[in-house]
């Protein structure tokens, strides 16, 4: 604590990332990296825009970035905002959307998610409820269907990789969208991982994006950290109605007009046209994934169902902490979470066919 500090900042309580070494002596599986490199197409399109136009600000408007992602996503370029990062955009939304102060109503987000959450709504000053989840981890959407001051969740959630089914998705919507007097608040589903669940139909079916004209209320968040291998790029979207987009709008300009740069914008938009590029890595992580699953069921672990990148795995009998340390001096990084339900689970973000056979071979000889 530094005597300089306001209140404000003595009293946050900031997220912890995962571990980032410099040296590349570790086979990398904490931080749900993209394991295969971004489209040739997108480090050309960032290179070629690395000249003398520097001098320039950047569109404040994001106008082409937005344009290329509707496009992809088969929505209007006015229900798109794009910020530095996912994780930015989501900062945004709970300082636009969920009220503060102690007399406001609480947010809910789960018990068990992304551990930023917890730390927006501290920055906000923004109350919340966490209701638990099931036995089985996934969660009870009915948690959600009563009046809150906002609903936030990830689909699929974060660190399990569960996914909730989109009409439980679109309830939680409808309930809060303010008609026959129910609740009146904003829903923002986290989909940070959702090209992770299925093939391209699959994805557009599972996404909520799908439903934003139906439910003005419903804000998705996306990131090109994940499927789109660009964590290093920081671009983020939202995906909403028209007047949610304004209100992120407000409190960037409040904020930084230009949290986008100019290589960001081009690598973004060449990303956003290169989907077959995509499909064949997402087939690939998607294919990983299902393998290294059964083969660590088969051999007694237990592995939530994942719609990830990533899989949240126990081991039969060694503590979350211990398994950690095993994998850790085998040179393999994971991200553990020690909290309550689920401190001897382990997060394993899927690298490529020969990293996760190395990781295999840990846990096979480590029974
Ligand atoms: N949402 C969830 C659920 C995440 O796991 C992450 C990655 N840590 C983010 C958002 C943020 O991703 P980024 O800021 O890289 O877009």
């Amino acid at each position: 604590m530094s005597t300089f500090w306001n209140s404000r900042t003595r009293e946050l309580s900031p997220y912890i990332p995962g571990e980032q070494p410099r040296n590349e002596r570790y086979i990398k599986l904490n931080t749900n990296e993209n394991p295969y490199p971004p489209s040739p197409v997108v480090i050309e399109a960032i290179k070629q825009a690395a000249d003398e136009r520097l001098r320039l600000y950047p569109d404040p408007s994001c106008a082409a970035l937005r344009e290329a992602v509707a496009e992809r996503r088969h929505v209007k370029p006015e229900q798109v905002f794009a910020g530095n990062g996912s994780d930015e955009v989501l900062a945004f939304a709970f300082a636009a959307f969920f009220e503060g102060g102690r007399s406001a109503a609480p947010i809910l987000f789960p018990s068990i998610t992304y551990s930023f959450y917890p730390v927006y709504a501290h920055l906000w000053g923004i109350p919340y409820e966490r209701p638990p989840l099931q036995e089985d981890f996934s969660i009870t959407h009915n948690d959600y269907l009563k009046p809150c001051g906002g609903v936030v969740f990830p689909n699929p959630n974060a660190p399990t990789g569960m996914m909730m089914p989109p009409d439980n998705v679109r309830a939680v919507a409808r309930f809060h969208a303010g008609q026959n007097g129910r609740g009146h608040a904003v829903v923002i589903v986290d989909e940070a991982y959702i090209d992770f669940a299925g093939d391209a139909d699959a994805v557009r079916q599972a996404s909520a994006v799908h439903y934003i004209e139906e439910h003005p209320n419903l804000l998705t968040v996306h990131t090109l950290s994940k499927s789109a291998s660009l964590a290093g790029l920081r671009l983020g979207f939202a995906i909403g109605n028209e007047e949610l987009i304004d209100g992120l709008c407000r409190v960037r300009d409040s904020f930084n007009s230009y949290p986008v740069d100019r290589l960001a914008m081009s690598g973004g938009i060449a990303a956003m046209k290169d989907a077959a590029y995509y499909e064949a890595i997402t087939r690939a992580v998607v294919a990983t994934r299902e393998r290294v699953s059964a083969a660590l069921i088969e051999m007694g672990y237990t592995v939530l169902p994942s719609s990830a990148n990533f899989l949240f795995v126990r081991h039969p009998v060694m503590s979350g902490g211990e398994f950690f340390a095993v994998l850790r001096s085998a040179g393999i990084l994971v991200r553990h979470f020690n909290k309550e339900r689920i401190a001897d689970f382990l997060r394993v973000t899927v690298g490529t066919d020969a990293e996760m056979d190395a990781f295999l071979t840990v846990c096979g000889a480590r029974l």
